[in-house]
């Protein structure tokens, strides 16, 4: 075999084994002559254009691209061919074969002859189409997310086991008077008081505990100093990354909770009077009746009747009676202790609950409250009225089981009182 026969073989077979290297590249690797037609193509290329290697070498990429929407490539390629330039950028390609849009990082260099002419060009290009989509749809919903956080009318917040702020919104760090960049990497105990910090904590610490959602109401001061309610959600953020981080929801519900503090208000108390009613002077009466069974304590119960008020109404009206019974609980109000509670328990019926209170004490208050009416005349304008009441007096007895049985004891010393010709105290036995 002639020596240079053998050399041919070598060469080919090193050549060969280039082109088994480039084809199994991963990318798109190409030379064009200087005119721009393909002097090689790696099998990659071949494949995008769906052809065989003799239909590609010597043509241009007029034949495998549309160039009438993109001109890029050519652009790029000019460069390198006339002014020996190295591209280095994105190219947004549209493949004839396939109508596909593909977007490639590539890599375009110039060839040179030995006297350093530019004989053409070599490229290698990477497609870059689905980490360009994917790097728009984060994009796009790191925008949605960001337009969501800053406009929602809730505090969104992400914090740690440590107590530190990994996220706030735009409305969270307003309300500590800073910027989200700011309140990220501070503790809660950095932003808001020890004592607030501490109890929006319970329920963090509950989060972090349970590893699951918790919800409730938590109050604290703004950074106005108002104290400000909100309806707060937290879910234990279930990543493989963070362990211990929490993402919290929290609603400003203070005009509700105004409404609904106003609404128990308003459902506890006499409308005319401004007394607890029947239904809380029961609450009140019944704990304090356990606390008295508990603590073994004395309780005493005081039912007052207002004598003959039925002529009040039908000598002045309804309205001054009325502005009686008003006047009234003004004035019993002046004798009563601030642990007891006088309340409207019926139309012209007050009652006073005394805890801790003996019974000779509570016929003391009683006789009090008595002799404050007695000879005295109530200022209602236009008129001038004098009342007398009956009242009855009960204290809880050992074996007694109920606040029931105590305050039926009370009425039945007031019916009593009523019968022996009124404006008097009975005590109950
Ligand atoms: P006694 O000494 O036996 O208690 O006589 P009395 O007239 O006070 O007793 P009675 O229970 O027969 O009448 C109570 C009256 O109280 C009847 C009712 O018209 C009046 N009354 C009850 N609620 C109101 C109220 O809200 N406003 C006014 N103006 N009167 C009331
Ligand atoms: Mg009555
Ligand atoms: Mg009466």
């Amino acid at each position: 075999m002639p020596k240079s026969s053998s050399v041919y073989q070598q060469l080919q077979r090193e050549a060969d084994a280039l082109r088994a290297v480039l084809d199994d590249m991963g990318a798109y690797i190409f030379i064009k002559d200087a005119n721009g037609c393909y002097t090689y193509a790696n099998h990659q290329v071949l494949e995008l254009f769906g052809l065989q290697l003799e239909q590609v070498i010597g043509k241009d990429d007029t034949h495998f691209f549309d160039l009438s929407i993109s001109d890029q490539l050519r652009v790029n390629d000019l460069r390198v061919l006339q002014f020996g330039e190295v591209i280095e950028r994105e190219e947004t390609n549209f493949i004839k074969g396939t109508g596909e849009t593909r977007v490639y990082w590539s890599i375009k260099k110039p060839l040179r002859d030995s006297a350093g002419n530019i004989i053409g060009i070599c490229g290698i290009s990477s497609d870059i189409t689905e980490r360009k989509r994917l790097e728009t749809q984060l994009r796009e919903q790191k925008q949605l997310l960001d337009t969501v956080m800053n406009h929602v009318d809730a505090h969104i917040y992400m914090k740690t086991n440590h107590r530190t702020f990994l996220f706030a919104n735009r409305k969270t760090a307003e309300m500590f008077g800073m910027s989200p960049q700011e309140i990220v990497g501070k503790r809660d105990i950095d932003v808001m008081p020890t004592r607030d910090a501490d109890q929006l904590w319970k329920l963090d610490s509950e989060v972090f505990r349970t590893q699951r959602k918790q919800e409730g109401e938590e109050s604290f001061k703004d950074a106005k100093g108002k104290l400000r309610h909100y309806w707060t959600v937290k879910i234990p953020l279930k990543s493989t990354s963070e362990t211990g981080v929490l993402i919290g929801l929290s609603t400003d519900i203070t005009e509700l909770h105004i409404m609904k503090e106003e609404l128990q208000r308003q459902a506890s108390t006499d409308v005319l009077t401004g007394l607890p009613n029947r239904r809380s002077f029961y609450e009140y009466a019944q704990r304090e009746f356990s606390r008295s069974v508990r603590t073994r304590l004395p309780l005493s119960v005081i039912a007052l009747d207002i004598d003959h008020f039925k002529s009040v109404n039908d000598r002045y009206g309804h309205p001054v009676g009325d502005a009686v019974l008003i006047a009234v609980a003004k004035r019993c109000l002046e004798v009563v202790r601030e642990a007891d509670l006088l309340a409207r328990t019926g139309g012209e019926e007050f009652s006073l609950i005394l805890p801790e209170t003996p019974l000779h004490t509570a016929m003391d208050v009683a006789e009090r409250l008595r002799a404050l009416f007695d000879g005295y005349d109530l200022q209602i304008p236009g008129e001038s009225i004098s009342i007398n009441m009956s009242l009855g007096v009960a204290m809880r007895t050992s074996n007694e089981k109920s606040f029931d049985s105590l305050f039926s004891r009370a009425d039945k010393a007031l019916l009593q009182a009523k019968q022996q010709g009124r404006n008097q105290v009975c005590g109950a036995q």
